[in-house]
Parts: structure tokens; sequence; C-alpha cells
């Protein structure tokens, strides 16, 4: 049924609006593979990976992470492991998607409202400044810890397309997948994450299950490889992944945006 539905939804999409579609109508099942944060070297390892099997990396950063006043968060996000935006306009040259992970990784459920709207508003702001391409319109913005609430994703839709958070706080108990958009009206988008360690094994359950159920479009927030970031995935398991995914059928990797493309 779902399957039925997003062929009908795709194909009319391209013929009314005589725009293609950015992946294959064929595809029931969507991965995006989300990585935030901005660790410069994990972030060119993720561009590189992906560009081997001609797929588009998914990067979010922080705005102010590159700032010389900016300061750990925590032991994972360090000033000194961080890119800047050279780096991101270059990913964006690339071909890979580069948007908005907060303006400083504030817990935005942790401070006034208002406060926190600004402090996106700010974020969004300097994306627009900085970043080639950039349209706000069309960005996603990624929350920092997955941490949101209603009144927050509210204002976030006012501005974006695209609201990512925490899939853990409001989806529905056995749900895991985001149903793949029928139209251009601004959505929240649930991730899911495991750390701090390794989170390769979840990662693999995580696709089995969803590769087993009838499709939708699963969103996993990644942060480095290796020995970069909360629950890094490692270098080799995720090269292969990607090389083992190539191969299914119905089933296309993405970034966020792509996907919401897809319906323009
Ligand atoms: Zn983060």
């Amino acid at each position: 049924m779902k399957r039925r539905k997003f062929i009908k939804t795709t194909a009319l999409g391209s013929l009314v609006l005589g725009v293609g579609c950015s992946t294959d109508p064929t595809k029931t099942h969507l991965i995006t593979f989300s990585f935030d944060d901005g660790f410069k070297k994990s972030f060119y390892r993720a561009a590189e990976i992906h560009e081997n099997y001609g797929l588009k990396a998914c990067l979010n950063v922080i705005a102010s992470g590159h700032f010389p006043n900016f300061k750990a968060i925590d032991q994972w996000i360090r000033p000194e492991l961080l890119g800047n935006f050279k780096d991101w306009n270059h990913f964006v040259s690339r071909g890979h998607e580069v948007m908005p992970h907060t303006w400083e990784h504030l817990n935005l459920t942790k401070i006034p409202l208002d406060q926190a709207k600004a402090n996106i508003d700010k974020c969004l702001a300097y994306f627009e400044k900085n970043l080639d391409g950039y349209q706000t319109e069309k960005a996603i913005y990624n929350y920092a810890f997955g941490a949101s609430n209603k009144a927050l994703d509210d204002f976030v839709m006012t501005r974006v397309w695209a609201a990512r958070t925490g899939a853990w706080w409001f989806m529905k108990e056995g749900e895991t997948a985001n149903p793949i958009p029928t139209n251009t009206k601004p959505i929240r988008i649930g991730c899911w994450a495991d750390g701090p360690g390794i989170c390769d094994d979840y990662l693999e359950k995580g696709i089995n299950d969803f590769l087993a159920s009838p499709g939708g479009w699963l969103i996993f927030n990644l942060h480095g490889f290796d020995d970069e970031g909360w629950g890094p995935v490692s270098t080799n398991y995720y090269d292969n992944l990607l090389k083992r995914l190539m191969d299914i059928k119905h089933l296309a990797i993405l970034p966020a945006g792509e996907v919401l493309k897809m319906v323009s």
C-alpha cells in the first residue's frame, strides 16, 4: 500500500511539475545517514566514502563551532576537532549537503522559549550569510541532542522545510521510520542515534529491521568515525555497509534535503 502510494505520488509530481525526482520512484525504503557536529577529519572521510559510491553525504554543522571563543560542549565536541565554513563550502562544491545543527549546541528545551527562538534565528541567519547556495526555506534544522518539543518544532517549521529531532520523544511505540513525504509542507522528522560507544551493532540491527518492514524513511543520526564524536561508526563497517546497501534495489540512501526535493 505504502509503496503504491509512493509511486503514484512521485510519478504525478514529475508529470505535473515537470521536475524529475532525485531518486527512482520504485524505492520504497529511504535511509538518511545524518552526520552531526562538524568533525573536520570525519566529515572529509564521510564525503570521500559517499563519493566512492556516487552518494551525497548529509552533513550538519554548528554555526559557531569555528569561533575562537567556542568552548568544548562535552568530551566529544571539542573546538580543535571542528572544521569551518571554508570546509563546509568545499563540501557543498563537491555536491554534498550541509545543513544547520544549531547556533552553539545548546539543549533548547532547557532554556526559555523566546531565547531558544532567537538562538535558532541567529543560527539560520549565519548560514544564509556564510554557506554557499543555502536557503533557509529549503533547509533542515537539526536540533542539538535531538532535543525539542512541540512549541520549538512549530516555530522551526515556520522557518525551514524540516525540523529534525529525536524520534524517541514523539514516535509511537514500535514506529521507527518517518513516512516518505508526499507534499512540500514543512515537517518534523525523527532520527535515531546510539552512543557513546561505537554504534555499528545498533545500525546493523536498525537497518535489518527496517529492510524487513514495508518501508518509509529511516534517519540515523551519526557523528564521527572511529575515535571522533559521540557514538562513532567504524570506518570499515560504514564503508562495507554502504557497499552492501547499494545492491538493494528498493532502497535509496539520500541526504534529508534530497528526500524532501523528491516531492518539490
Ligand atoms: Zn550535536
